[in-house]
């Protein structure tokens, strides 16, 4: 029998208030178990991949299921480093006193996915709540139907089955379950539903992490190495069909390179994928007709089509296109495109790159192409986004040591590797006082009866906490004081041994 939102999420909170998951043994033997799931059921990921999405296995394998693993290996090793409480500097007022930051599980979160990425998306997260001791519940995308059906079946295989569920469905359920209270969500989809999640997360002040989209513009230099970046670009663009956060979603350049990318881009996707990119079996299908509908809308009126422009309605395919004099405000340059739709708006320089971006709302990534080091600082330096990858795209996502998310209108928060676990614990402040006379001397003054000498005592005192006074350097002070010392008095022997022979 289903369980109702209430039951799930009733059931998950006395799993977490029975303290089961705050063991690290408990977290690590679930993440061991989960990354045994990714190991025994990759063909099956794999099957569900390729009905949603028409996933080839190159892609499925590269950008869901291997940085699953690569992910959950490192919340395993570093599991017990990063939850030990943390033991901050101390200023010279509590040098008697004990100072320790604890990695505290929020409790039961709620984790929503969104569908291009449907195992990588659910799992992600999901991994980093675990390490960090909460119960959680995961709501994949209905748009993606194998893929979440995936996740309802095999999930509770592998996890313990109170701590963490599974709950699919579409907005009705999605809508039910958010009128639970929470003690975290995280949730990765579209800015519109963000707003709608972000108000219900309001109503009990519950923290959120939205890992959102937006239009992640491009900007090509005329001196970059047209051949590499083309290559980058169009990698970045045609990968998933286009359906990704982080897709470059438009190109700012001058006319001469236009040209010279168009040209360029022609001989690749030809050498990529043939004659009929409809045969070849590395593009990926739009998800749904709905969203099909939505993408080869932009294939009229918007600019003129370079080159592709094909598509195929009972086949939910869109030829990988490249639109050129596209202006700001054709309906492709409102909304983010998530298809294989490639527009260029042309500029005279970097500077009016900078305020065409700067116009617009902050996006979740931002691509430079260029060898000038002044021009990539002057839009590193001018520009908001998430994130940037200079001269490539899409690969910053893959380095774990990289925080990932969005500012404004494209997210707020970040995760991936350390920042996930981050993101699932709150930072509890704790100062344990020394009730010995020495501790109580210190800071003495703060009693009344009050008097000018002891505010000023009391003034000294606290303004000596200002300088932080890093306790564990001073072994290392005494050692080479004592060095210096004993040098000194060597030095001394030797010379009054000298004088009296
Ligand atoms: P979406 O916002 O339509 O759906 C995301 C999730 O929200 C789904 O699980 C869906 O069931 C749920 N949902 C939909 N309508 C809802 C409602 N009214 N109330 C409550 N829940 C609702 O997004 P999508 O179409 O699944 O994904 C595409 C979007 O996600 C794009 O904008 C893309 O850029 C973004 N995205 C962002 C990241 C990231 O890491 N920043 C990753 C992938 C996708």
């Amino acid at each position: 029998m289903t369980k109702t939102p209430q039951e799930i999420v009733k059931s998950a909170r006395e799993a977490f208030d029975s303290g089961k998951t705050i063991p690290l043994e408990f977290r690590e033997k679930q993440l061991k178990s989960l990354l045994r799931m990714y190991e025994e059921n990759e063909e099956e990921m794999l099957e569900a991949l390729k009905q949603d999405l028409n996933k080839s296995r190159m892609e499925a394998t590269l950008t869901e299921i291997s940085i699953l693993k690569m992910d959950i290996k490192e919340q395993i090793t570093n599991l017990k480093e990063w939850a030990k409480p943390e033991k901050p500097p101390k200023p010279v007022a509590n040098i008697m006193d004990e100072a320790l930051i604890y990695k505290d599980p929020y409790g039961v979160v709620l984790v929503i996915s969104a569908w291009n990425y449907p195992i990588n998306l659910a799992f992600l997260p999901v991994t980093g709540a675990i390490a960090a001791g909460n119960c959680v519940i995961i709501k994949p995308s209905e748009i993606s139907p194998a893929s979440a059906e995936f996740v309802r079946k095999t999930l509770p295989k592998y996890l313990d089955n109170e701590c963490y569920q599974v709950m699919c469905g579409g907005v009705p359920e999605t809508s039910q379950l958010l009128k639970e209270k929470f003690d975290y969500i995280f949730f990765t989809g579209s800015t519109h539903i963000g707003k709608i999640v972000y108000a219900a997360a309001n109503e009990n002040l519950t923290p959120v992490t939205l890992e959102l989209g937006g239009k992640s513009p491009v900007f090509i230099d005329d001196d970059t190495n047209i051949d590499v970046a083309t290559r980058r670009i169009l990698w970045g663009k045609c990968m998933n069909a286009g359906q990704t956060c982080i897709a470059p979603d438009y190109i700012l350049c001058s006319k001469k390179t236009q040209d010279k990318f168009v040209e360029t881009a022609k001989k690749i996707l030809k050498e990529w994928y043939g004659d009929n990119p409809q045969k070849s079996d590395d593009l990926c299908r739009i998800v749904s007709d709905q969203h099909f509908k939505r993408v080869s809308k932009y294939l009229k009126d918007n600019g003129k089509i370079a080159t592709g422009g094909k598509c195929d309605a009972d086949d939910k395919f869109v030829e990988p296109t490249i639109l050129i004099d596209v202006k700001p405000n054709d309906p492709v340059m409102q909304d983010e495109i998530f298809g294989p739709i490639l527009p260029i708006l042309t500029v005279h320089d970097s500077k009016e790159a900078i305020d065409f971006i700067r116009q617009r709302e902050k996006p979740l990534a931002m691509y430079i192409f260029s060898e000038n080091r002044p021009t990539i600082d002057k839009f590193l330096r001018n520009t908001s986004s998430g994130g940037v990858c200079v001269n490539d795209t899409l690969m910053h996502l893959g380095l774990s040591t990289l925080p990932f998310g969005g500012v404004g209108s494209s997210g707020m928060g970040h995760y991936h590797g350390k920042y996930t676990f981050d993101t699932f614990v709150h930072r509890k402040s704790i100062l344990v006082k020394n009730l010995n006379m020495i501790g109580e001397k210190i800071l003495s003054s703060r009693y009344p009866p009050y008097s000018q000498s002891k505010l000023k005592r009391l003034q000294m005192a606290l303004e000596k906490t200002q300088f932080e006074i890093k306790l564990k350097y001073v072994p290392y002070m005494l050692i080479f004081g004592l060095g210096l010392i004993t040098s000194f008095l060597a030095r001394y022997f030797v010379e009054k041994q000298k004088f009296r022979s």
